[in-house]
């Protein structure tokens, strides 16, 4: 009973989000930063427990506890995204579908896509609206190096569980995507050619405009637009450069880009 009182609330918000609105989140791992990548960008800033295995982070109770002391009420959406992976909390599942019986909200799960060979969390994930899926890299030495997977993660497991999770998921997918730098055509190509494999429903671009902060603090897995603590912020490419990226990208795949910055 002590150690649930230690662990900081798993609803927070709801934050502002371009996407979504006023977006509630839920954080299934809120005890430390739990994840299978340690990508460069992370704005959690440092993954204390980097891991692939599954498990009970924080009992369902606790967590819908939380939910219905929180302003859900206010929420436009429900997003399950916090202190890392939400497809490695083993009961994601189950508090899916306990939200579902109390809200009518669109519920939206971010996922780093890692998981998305394991049946079982495919099937946890359909009781979801909406699917975010990551997907930063269109070269195995650039996934190795932007999202520094646990050992034995590489790109065609991503794309593969990508692609199996859109076939069988009837809400709206989308593939999400940090521009680090400025692509090259054979980049776009690349990429394009693994859109087309997955055919989402839509694709999300970002830079990484939030500051990273020098260690996990809980506070970080909110909308944070700046720390007093010590921070660093990435150096990408111009606003007008990663506009025309996108428009190049939506108009090779066909498919409808929106990105962090306007929608184009
Ligand atoms: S997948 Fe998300 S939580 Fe995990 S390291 Fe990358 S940005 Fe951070």
């Amino acid at each position: 009973m002590n150690e649930l009182k230690e662990i900081p609330k798993t609803v927070y918000g709801p934050v502002n989000s371009w996407r979504l609105g006023r977006s509630l989140g839920i954080d299934v791992l809120a005890v430390d930063s739990i994840c299978s990548f340690e990508c460069v960008y992370c704005q959690l800033g440092k993954i204390n427990r980097v891991q692939t295995s599954r498990e009970v982070f924080v009992p369902t109770s606790r967590i819908l506890s939380d939910f219905k002391e929180s302003e859900w009420q206010t929420a436009e959406a429900i997003t399950f995204s916090g202190s890392g992976e939400p497809t490695l909390a083993l009961n994601l599942g189950e508090v899916i579908r306990g939200i579902k019986a109390i809200a009518d909200q669109p519920i939206v799960v971010l996922t780093n896509s890692s998981l998305l060979l394991n049946a079982e969390v495919r099937k946890e994930l359909l009781a979801a609206d909406r699917i975010f899926c990551k997907l930063d890299a269109w070269t195995e030495e650039a996934f190795q190096k932007i999202d520094r997977p646990a050992v034995g993660i590489e790109l065609e497991s991503i794309v593969k569980g990508i692609e199996m999770l859109n076939n069988e998921f009837e809400g709206r997918l989308a593939v999400q995507t940090m521009i680090l730098k400025r692509p090259t055509d054979s980049d776009l190509d690349s990429y394009v050619e693994i859109l087309n494999r997955i055919t989402p429903a839509e694709v999300q671009l970002y830079l990484p405009s939030r500051p990273i902060p020098d260690q996990y603090v809980v506070s970080s897995r909110g909308n944070v637009a700046a720390f007093s603590g010590d921070h660093r912020r990435l150096n990408t490419i111009s606003e007008s450069q990663f506009l025309s990226v996108a428009k190049k990208i939506q108009r090779l795949s066909g498919i409808d880009v929106v990105t962090s910055q306007q929608n184009i």
